[in-house]
């Protein structure tokens, strides 16, 4: 490789790594902390690495050529440099600007463009490329449009389905206002997986998902099982929740059914966003996915760096069951 070329990506590099640890308040792979004194240290066993490498800088030079956005960067996720390496990436449409304040949540809040008509065939034309076989595709939360951005849920499914019919594809959606027909909307263009976060216990949800509540958040989960769909949702633990909150949470889960359930530990974007109350360590993640699975999950992904589409790619044959039984 040209010299020229080898300096310009270890530029590249140092000045990703530079964001990412300025967001994060923490070293990446064994490099010195950026600021130590604005955040606690992180324990051994949050590990990020760096991004790097042909596939993670071409697959950003699509996306952006694309016009897409991706939760992977707008939300500064620590798992970008291994995921994107395994071309896997969550794109997130209706624009990267969300009208929502989440305090735990690093995607800009503001005044969004009208949706981009353009979008879903590029989200398709970018999966299909890729070939992937699972992928996760998210949204902002868009409360300005009318139906929450449910249309354009659909017209992107539509796309994905017709370019990569054997795509099995995951939905994230937000909670559209509790508007049920805006649910049925998207599952009407047919995912394979609906899934949405509760994020957090009832006790914090006000504090942390501001405009959103978890009584709408588990209606919306319930709706979408009542119409038979494959459910999944996320929460994080860190954020001043107890062990026995998550498992009230877990137990309340699988009274309407969800299927899959996420549990990681949240790290604090920047010093703006709330602060992390402990890190749970690993044994205790272990301790909640072994009493998730004796409740009857029927697939449960936790640990300390699990995000709700960490190795989602690694869920099809459960999904695929789910979907025969
Ligand atoms: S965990 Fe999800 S959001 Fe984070 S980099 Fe991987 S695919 Fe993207």
């Amino acid at each position: 490789m040209p010299d020229r070329v080898v300096e310009t990506r270890s530029r590249k590099l140092r000045i990703l790594q530079a964001e990412l640890e300025d967001k994060l308040g923490q070293g990446i792979d064994g490099a010195a902390p950026a600021a130590p004194e604005r955040l606690p240290p992180k324990p051994d066993w949050i590990r990020m690495k760096m991004p790097a490498g042909e596939k993670f800088f071409d697959l950003k030079k699509r996306v952006a050529e694309l016009g897409l956005h991706t939760v992977c960067e707008s939300a500064s996720c620590p798992n970008i440099g291994e995921c994107w390496n395994r071309q896997s990436l969550t794109i997130m449409i209706l624009g990267g600007i969300c009208t929502r304040s989440c305090q735990f949540c690093d995607v800009p809040t503001g005044r969004p463009l009208p949706p981009d008509p353009a979008e879903p065939e590029h989200v398709a034309m970018m999966l299909g490329e890729l070939g992937l076989r699972h992928t996760v595709v998210t949204c902002v939360d868009r409360d300005d449009l009318p139906d929450g951005g449910a249309a354009h849920w659909a017209a992107t499914i539509r796309a994905i389905k017709r370019r990569s019919p054997e795509l099995v594809l995951e939905v994230l959606t937000g909670d559209f206002k509790g508007d049920t027909g805006a649910v049925d909307t998207v599952l009407a263009a047919g995912p394979d997986v609906f899934a949405h976060n509760l994020e957090t216990v009832p006790r914090l949800s006000k504090q942390v998902r501001v405009q959103a509540s978890y009584a709408r958040s588990y209606a919306v989960l319930h709706h979408a099982k009542t119409r038979g769909a494959i459910t999944k949702t996320g929460l994080m633990l860190g954020l001043g929740e107890t062990p026995d909150e998550i498992r009230q949470v877990m137990r309340e889960l699988r009274e309407i059914g969800v299927d899959i359930l996420t549990l990681g530990q949240y790290l604090r974007p920047s010093p703006r966003h709330l602060a992390v109350a402990r890190f749970a360590p690993p044994e205790e993640f272990a301790a909640l996915k072994a009493d998730a699975l004796a409740m009857g999950f029927p697939h449960v992904e936790s640990g300390p760096m699990v995000r709700s589409s960490y190795h989602a790619d690694g869920q099809r044959d459960i999904v695929l069951a789910l979907r025969n039984r």
